[in-house]
């Protein structure tokens, strides 16, 4: 956790500046997640709700809590107050059961759409082909608790860098598929998340404008 501050800097030094850093906090303690924040870092992402939930409380509210990780149903209430972007999405349900429980709090939640396009069949997500199926059917009326701002995804986890890259593109093109045709007309709808810490710089190659890095910000996670 030395150089937390200086690990931030060189990677936005990295980046352009129209991509959002995520800085992946997951596993990593208060108080070490404190350093990134007075480095500066306003932007944190956890992939378990308790996690996040307890961060949240504990932290600065100036901060904005992206969830990244698989979201059980029986977890979204919990994480409703404190989240501002879920950018996990992996189905219909998830995505209804979000904006009924954001309307229940009196919230509209901002959604990212997670894309399966890597090799791993464990991974969740709407296929490219499904996610086109759904937003083409979907009355966006019917989710009003929810607004609907880009994609999020992850490449396959191989050493393969036209694997990667391809995967990259595969979820940009998603992307654009949506945002030329079902989604041209919702507004907002401008975020592609893609990029961790071994593949960031090709995701941003590949059109990504938020990247979600973690391990080369706060060194290796515990489990
Ligand atoms: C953990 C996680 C990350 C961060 O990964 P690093 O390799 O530590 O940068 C990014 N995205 C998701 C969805 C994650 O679960």
């Amino acid at each position: 956790m030395e150089n937390i501050a200086g690990h931030i800097s060189s990677i936005k030094a990295s980046l352009p500046d129209s991509v959002t850093l995520v800085a992946v906090s997951k596993f990593h303690p208060v108080d070490v997640v404190m350093k990134a924040y007075e480095a500066g870092q306003r932007v944190f992402g956890e992939s378990r709700a308790t996690e996040l939930k307890q961060k949240a409380l504990a932290m600065p509210s100036d901060i904005e809590w992206h969830f990244i990780g698989h979201l059980q149903t029986n977890k979204v209430r919990m994480i409703i107050p404190y989240v501002s972007l879920i950018q996990s999405i992996d189905s219909e349900r998830l995505l209804r059961l979000v904006s009924d429980e954001a309307v229940r709090a009196g919230r509209v939640v901002d959604v990212l759409l997670q894309v399966h396009v890597a090799k791993e069949e464990t991974k969740f997500g709407f296929t490219p082909e499904e996610l086109i199926d759904f937003a083409s059917k979907w009355d966006r009326n019917s989710t009003p608790g929810v607004r609907v701002r880009g994609v999020m995804g992850m490449a396959s986890n191989v050493d393969d860098d036209n694997r990667i890259r391809r995967d990259f593109l595969d979820i940009a093109d998603a992307f654009k598929a949506l945002a030329d045709g079902p989604m041209a007309d919702a507004g907002a709808f401008d975020t592609i998340s893609m990029g961790m810490s071994h593949d960031y710089l090709m995701a941003v190659e590949c059109g990504s404008n938020m990247v979600r890095i973690g391990t080369t910000i706060f060194g290796e996670r515990e489990y």
